[in-house]
């Protein structure tokens, strides 16, 4: 967007991706405007000028809108991209039969955009597609080897990748930070009275409810098994305990009813702060983890803090 504009004068300058279904399309880049709102916005592909480039999948041009055809002639209705050009062209960006982007320039001149213009885009166009098809599988590649297959939080490696990060940047800046793991009570009997796949599934519906209580900066991560571990960032003993004791009440809250058997299910959870307790990532584990043993021995259903543990 940046480098076309000292090459082709347009006004306003759009690029926008595609859903999979290419029902609608979201707002990645503009130009043109004196900020940023209009980013994130998503379209419905199902008229105007957007959608018939979707359709065709071929370029369209138009260097003589008509007054009436300006506004939603261009846009959906719905939009709140306020614009009446006189000159539209847009490319769609396809990648193996899909169109998986649309790029579209506007000018409020009449004839601003010409054939070789629109040769020279198309070209792009057909180079970014790639480009950001290429990414995207990245994304993706990289979100399967991150992410829990069955709960959708994070996965143990990425977990230790996390707290890694963590201990760079507390070195960096001193902060805190609270590591609680998580270990459900009694998993056991679940499985054994409801079978495999029901425990699977309250394992599911406990990762949503740790994900759901904690604030979005936090860490969610399935440990391994029925164990999760939270990290809890910027925040001391104090708080964390707080937020520990949010994330165990809204668990036992929970009370699933399975083949109309209503099911006790608690957690018990172990913390261990950052720097108050440990100062280095093996010693916080094993720290946290002392803390979740006490927690069990303490009856379960319970948060423990390292540094209250009786020795
Ligand atoms: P407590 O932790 O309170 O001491 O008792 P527990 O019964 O939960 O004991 P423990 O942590 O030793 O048992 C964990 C059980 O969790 C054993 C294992 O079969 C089950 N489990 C581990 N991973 C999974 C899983 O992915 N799905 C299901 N359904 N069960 C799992
Ligand atoms: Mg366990
Ligand atoms: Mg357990």
């Amino acid at each position: 967007a940046e480098k076309i504009k000292g090459i082709i004068p347009y006004d306003h300058c759009f690029i926008f991706l595609v859903e999979a279904g290419e029902r609608s399309a979201e707002l990645k880049v503009v130009r043109g405007f004196s900020d940023d709102h209009l980013i994130g916005q998503t379209l419905p592909l199902h008229e105007g000028l957007l959608s018939l480039v979707v359709k065709r999948r071929a370029p369209i041009m138009k260097v003589d809108l008509h007054e009436r055809e300006r506004g939603k002639g261009i846009f959906p209705s719905g939009s709140s991209i306020r614009l009446r050009p006189a000159s539209f062209l847009g490319l769609p960006m396809i990648v193996q039969d899909r169109v998986i982007g649309i790029f579209v320039i506007t000018s409020q001149r009449p004839n601003a955009f010409d054939d070789q213009h629109k040769e020279f885009l198309k070209m792009l166009c057909s180079q970014a597609a790639v480009s950001i098809a290429d990414a995207k599988l990245h994304d993706e590649v990289n979100r399967l080897a991150t992410t829990d297959g069955l709960t959708g939080v994070a996965n143990h490696r990425r977990f230790q990748e996390r707290l890694n990060e963590e201990f760079e940047r507390q070195a960096r800046e001193a902060g805190r930070f609270a590591l609680v793991m998580v270990d459900v009570d009694h998993f056991k009997k679940i499985n054994d009275r409801f079978g495999h796949p029901v425990g699977d599934q309250v394992l599911k519906q406990i990762a949503a409810a740790l994900v759901k209580t904690v604030r979005k900066i936090d860490v969610v991560s399935r440990y391994g098994g029925e164990e999760f571990a939270v990290i809890l960032l910027n925040s001391g003993p104090k708080e964390s305990y707080q937020l520990a004791e949010r994330v165990r009440k809204a668990v036992e809250g929970l009370s699933p009813v399975i083949n109309g058997e209503p099911l006790t299910l608690t957690i018990s959870l172990g913390m261990a702060v950052y720097p108050d307790d440990a100062r280095d990532r093996q010693t916080l584990i094993e720290r946290a983890d002392r803390a979740l043993y006490a927690a069990k021995h303490g009856g379960r259903n319970q948060t423990c803090i390292y540094s209250k543990i009786p020795a």
